[in-house]
């Protein structure tokens, strides 16, 4: 939670930035959107990842909420749902999949939008991005980078002041990422969310067993069974998706096979139950009758979606 002190205590701060892409914060997959999974289906495995988000009681409240409101789901009490696509891969690797050997981003020039704004997050508003900087700064997946300078530093960027993104590139950055994020709500998370809000409710704990501090991942299917049904093109592009994740499933699986690692057994556990669901779900596409679209719009939304 962010109080008020924090809030004094970066109120008028400048926080400096300069990325030496050393690589150290790829060290997992990253968040993509579900048309950037498409584009990249044969180097990351997507699962759909959930996380309860908490605006409120948090300094600026109204901020957070009102982007918590854009980019994810109202949930009974006054909690969030983001759903995200999230990309899976085993902890014992600690990297991402498009990280080369020298440490630099393979896809750098089509790299997922969420990479394009690293160290901001998309759904912290502009007025805490320092806290969160801040915090950034000394964490995990920062430390030892240095790359987060508190005030001004020769050869850094400035990149907040107070509670303004400075820099323009960056702002960009963010905005790109939250319309991205509006985007797949619009496209499939509302549709999905109305699906899952009652096995959520009904579930042991309820919506207070969903995580608030890491993403709980699960299939992704049910968000391409909703692509898949908005049109003939549509549904053989999903049919290509999940041919194409089955693949390098089994070849990840395999990898993780030959390296014997005891840290990676849940991941394995979780790949082997994505590659069933994918599988009878290439299997029902590739049965069902391809028929028509009944909704030119919602078809024409998808494979204008599928296609960005
Ligand atoms: S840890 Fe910092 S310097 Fe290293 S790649 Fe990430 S942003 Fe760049
Ligand atoms: S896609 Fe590129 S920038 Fe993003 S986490 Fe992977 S290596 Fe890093």
């Amino acid at each position: 939670m962010v109080t008020q002190q924090d809030i004094r205590a970066v109120a008028s701060s400048v926080v400096s930035f300069h990325c030496s892409a050393c690589g150290k914060c790829c060290n997992s997959p990253p968040q993509l959107t579900l048309a950037e999974l498409f584009r990249h289906q044969d180097r990351f495995v997507g699962a759909l990842g959930m996380r309860r988000m908490q605006p409120a009681g948090n300094a600026h409240a109204a901020d957070a909420a009102a982007l918590a409101s854009r980019l994810g789901h109202a949930l009974p009490g006054g909690d969030y749902l983001m759903l995200a696509v999230q990309g899976l891969d085993y902890p014992s690797l600690n990297r991402c999949p498009a990280l080369g050997d020298d440490n630099g981003c393979t896809i750098h020039t089509s790299r997922p939008s969420t990479c394009a704004l690293v160290p901001l997050d998309a759904w912290t508003p502009d007025a805490l991005q320092s806290v969160l900087l801040e915090k950034r700064r000394a964490g995990h997946g920062y430390i030892g980078a240095d790359c987060i300078a508190a005030g001004p530093r020769e050869g850094y960027r400035e990149l907040v002041r107070g509670g303004r993104v400075t820099d323009p590139a960056y702002a960009d950055a963010l905005n790109r990422r939250r319309g991205n994020e509006a985007q797949e709500k619009a496209v499939w998370g509302t549709q999905l969310f109305r699906w899952l809000l009652p096995e959520l409710l009904a579930a042991p704990g309820g919506i207070a067993a969903v995580p608030t501090a890491d993403t709980r991942t699960l299939s992704l299917v049910p968000a391409l069974a909703l692509l898949a049904g908005a049109s003939p093109r549509s549904r053989e592009r999903c049919l290509d998706f999940a041919e194409a994740q089955l693949t390098l499933i089994r070849h990840n699986l395999a990898g993780a096979l030959a390296r014997r690692q005891a840290a990676d057994r849940p991941v394995t556990a979780e790949l082997r139950a994505m590659e069933a669901a994918l599988q009878r779900f290439a299997g029902h596409l590739r049965s069902a009758a391809a028929g028509a679209s009944s909704d030119p719009q919602r078809a024409a939304q998808v494979e204008a979606y599928l296609a960005s």
